[in-house]
C-alpha cells in the first residue's frame, strides 16, 4: 500500500499507542485509534506489499506467508506456513479466503447448551452492530436475504459461482440440503468507501485470492482499513519486528524495542496493543515473561477442523477459475440427532495447481509417477470442506522449544489434538460431505484431514485466574497492555474467524478510547 505520505513519528516521542501486527485484529482497531486522533505507530515485521505486485503464480506466493519454522507436535499435528499465516502489510488478510459467515450465536453459549467446550464472556448481540460495520466497510457480498440469519443484509450481490460451487448447489437441491451463494469480503463490483480508500474494482473471477489479489477486490487490510489509517495520521513501519519491551517500576511498559534493518530501535508509548495473532503474540508474552502470572498464555491452542472432500468427475470443472468458496451451507450448525456439540460450515472449494498438488500429495500419499498421473485430472476434479468447532482443552498449548530464531526468540511449539468431540464431528462431517459429493456425481472420492486457522492462547474472560484479558482486550496484569487478535478467542466458534476479529477490533478500539488510560 501506499505510505509514502504517512505522518512520521519520532522513536523519542511518547505516542500514544503502539500496535504490533497489521492484520485482522491491527487493522480496524489502528483506524478507530487515528481517527480519535492519538498518535498511532503500527510495527509490522513483515513487508509493505503493493498489490499490482502479485502474479498468478503460486511460486511466487511464499512472500506472504509467515513461514519461519514452528515446531508442531500433539495428535492431529496442524501445518503451519501457508496452510494458516500470514505476514506483511495487512497480515493474513494478503492471502485469506474471504469466506465471511457470521457466528453462529449460539456457538457463544455452547457450553450453557451442551455442557462441553466453554461460554464466551459476550454475547453475540453485542458483536452485531459491529459485524455491520465491517461488513459495510470492506464491502460484503452474498445473498439478501440469507437462509441462516434473515436479518443479516449485504452490500453488495454476490460473487459468481465456480465449478465446483455449481457442482454443490445441485447436489444439495437433490438432497434437500440448503445452500446458497457464501458471503465474501470480496467486491463484486466496483466499489469506493470513503475518499482516502482507493476505489477497489470488482472481482474478475481469476481465482488467485490465496496468492494476493491484483485487483484489491478481496478485502485485505492494506486496501481498506489500513489507507484510512493512514490517512487520519497513524504510522505503519513494515519489516519491524518487535522482540522486546520497557518496563517502569510499576510494571507499565513505556518502550517497544523492534528490529528492522539489521539494528534494533526504541519506540516510547504510553501503551502497547498486541495484535501479533494467535502464535506471535502469546510467544512474545513468554519470551519476555509478560501477563503470563496466571499460566494461562498459550494454553487453550484451537484450530478449526477442516476436512476436505474431493473427486473426479466426467466433464470439465475448471476449479481454477472464480472465487473459490463461493456456495456455503450453514444447515450443520446444529445437526440433528448430532453425537457432539457445536456444528459446522460446509464450503465448496477450488485451489489453484500447485496447493492441489501438495494436498494430494498429503491426503492421498500419493508420490511420484503416480502422484503426477493423478495430477492430470486437475481440471476435472473439484473438492468441498468444512470449518468446524473446536473444544479449547488443556492439551493443546502453545510453549517455548529450546531451538531459537536469528533474532535468538525462543521458537513456538504447538501441541495440538482431536478430542472425542472432534472426532464425532468430523466423522459426521465426512459422511455428509461424501454424500453430497456422491449425489453431484463425483467418483474416486477421498478425504484429506486437515486443521486451519490459529486462535486461543491468551483467551479473554471475567476471571484473571482462567484468562489473560478481560471482555474489552486489556490484559487482567499489565495495565497498558491490550491484546486484540485471534487469540483472545476463548472457543473456535463453527464460523471461519476473521470476521469476528475485526468486530472484536472495532469493540476494543472503542472499550481503549472510552476506559481509563
Ligand atoms: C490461507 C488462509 C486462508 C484463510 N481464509 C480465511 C477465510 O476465508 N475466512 C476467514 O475468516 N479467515 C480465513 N483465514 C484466517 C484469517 O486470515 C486469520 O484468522 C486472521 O487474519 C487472523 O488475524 P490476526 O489479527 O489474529 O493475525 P494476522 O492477520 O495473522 O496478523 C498478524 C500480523 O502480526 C505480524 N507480526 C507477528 N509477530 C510480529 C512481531 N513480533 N512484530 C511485528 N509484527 C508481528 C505478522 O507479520 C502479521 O502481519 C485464512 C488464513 C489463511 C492463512
Ligand atoms: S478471484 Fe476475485 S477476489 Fe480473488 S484474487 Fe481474483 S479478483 Fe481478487
Amino acid at each position: 500500500m501506499n505510505l509514502s505520505g504517512q505522518k512520521r513519528y519520532s522513536t523519542d516521542e511518547v505516542v500514544d499507542v503502539v500496535v504490533v501486527g497489521t492484520g485482522a485484529g491491527g487493522g480496524p482497531l489502528l483506524a478507530e485509534l487515528a481517527a480519535a486522533g492519538l498518535k498511532v505507530v503500527a510495527l509490522e515485521a513483515g513487508p509493505n506489499f503493493d498489490p499490482a505486485g502479485y502474479g498468478f503464480d503460486e511460486t511466487l506466493a511464499d512472500e506472504i506467508y509467515w513461514t519461519e519454522e514452528r515446531l508442531s507436535g500433539g495428535s492431529t499435528p496442524e501445518a503451519f506456513g501457508g496452510n494458516n499465516s500470514g505476514t506483511g502489510v495487512g497480515g493474513s488478510t494478503l492471502h485469506w479466503g474471504a469466506f465471511v459467515p457470521r457466528a453462529d450465536p449460539r456457538d457463544f453459549r455452547l457450553n450453557t447448551e451442551s455442557g462441553e467446550g466453554c461460554d464466551w464472556p459476550i454475547d453475540h448481540a453485542e458483536l452485531v452492530p459491529f459485524y455491520d460495520r465491517v461488513e459495510a466497510f470492506i464491502g460484503t457480498s452474498g445473498p439478501t436475504p440469507y437462509p441462516w440469519d434473515e436479518a443479516r443484509r449485504f452490500p453488495l450481490p454476490p460473487v459468481l459461482r465456480n465449478g465446483p460451487a455449481q457442482l454443490m448447489a445441485a447436489a444439495c437441491d437433490r438432497l434437500g440440503i440448503t445452500a446458497t451463494d457464501a458471503p465474501a469480503a470480496v467486491v463484486s463490483r466496483d466499489f469506493t468507501v470513503d475518499p482516502s480508500v482507493p476505489e477497489r474494482k470488482a472481482c474478475i473471477n481469476c481465482g488467485f485470492c490465496h496468492q494476493g489479489c491484483r485487483t484489491r477486490a478481496k478485502a485485505s487490510m492494506d486496501v481498506t482499513y489500513l489507507p484510512l489509517a493512514v490517512a487520519r495520521g497513524a504510522e505503519i513501519r513494515a519489516e519491524a519486528r518487535v522482540h522486546g519491551v520497557e518496563r517502569d517500576k510499576a510494571g507499565r511498559i513505556t518502550a517497544v524495542i523492534y528490529r528492522s534493518g539489521g539494528r534494533d530501535h526504541r519506540q516510547r508509548c504510553a501503551h502497547l496493543i498486541l495484535c501479533a495473532g494467535a502464535v506471535e503474540t502469546p510467544r512474545l508474552l513468554l519470551h519476555l515473561g509478560l501477563a503470563t502470572g496466571s499460566g494461562q498464555v498459550g494454553r487453550n491452542y484451537i484450530g478449526h477442523v477442516a476436512t476436505q472432500v474431493w473427486g473426479t468427475f466426467a466433464d470439465e470443472v475448471g476449479m481454477n477459475r472464480g472465487y473459490p468458496s463461493s456456495l456455503i451451507t450453514e444447515d450443520y450448525t446444529r445437526p440433528e440427532g448430532a453425537d457432539f456439540a457445536g456444528g459446522y460450515l460446509v464450503q465448496s472449494l477450488g485451489v489453484e495447481p500447485l496447493t492441489w498438488a501438495n494436498s494430494v500429495a498429503r491426503g492421498r500419499g500419493l508420490w511420484g509417477t503416480a502422484l503426477t498421473d493423478y495430477l492430470k485430472r486437475y481440471n476435472r476434479v473439484a473438492g468441498i470442506g468444512i470449518n468446524g468447532e473446536t473444544l479449547p482443552c488443556d492439551a493443546n498449548i502453545l510453549t517455548l522449544s529450546d531451538e531459537t530464531d536469528a533474532i535468538g526468540m525462543r521458537k513456538a511449539r504447538i501441541d495440538f489434538g482431536y478430542g472425542s468431540n472432534e472426532d464425532r464431528l468430523n466423522a459426521h462431517a465426512t459422511k455428509v460431505m461424501r454424500e453430497i459429493w456422491e449425489a453431484a456425481g463425483a467418483t474416486d472420492i477421498w478425504v484429506l484431514e486437515r486443521v486451519a486457522h490459529t486462535l486461543g492462547t491468551c483467551r479473554m474472560g471475567r476471571n484473571p485466574d482462567t484468562s489473560v484479558v478481560d471482555v474489552e482486550g486489556r490484559s487482567h496484569e499489565v495495565e497498558n497492555l491490550w491484546i486484540c487478535d485471534g487469540s483472545v478467542f476463548p472457543s473456535s466458534l463453527a464460523a471461519n474467524p476473521a470476521l469476528t476479529i475485526m468486530a472484536l477490533s472495532l469493540r476494543t478500539a472503542g472499550a481503549f478510547l472510552k476506559g481509563p488510560r
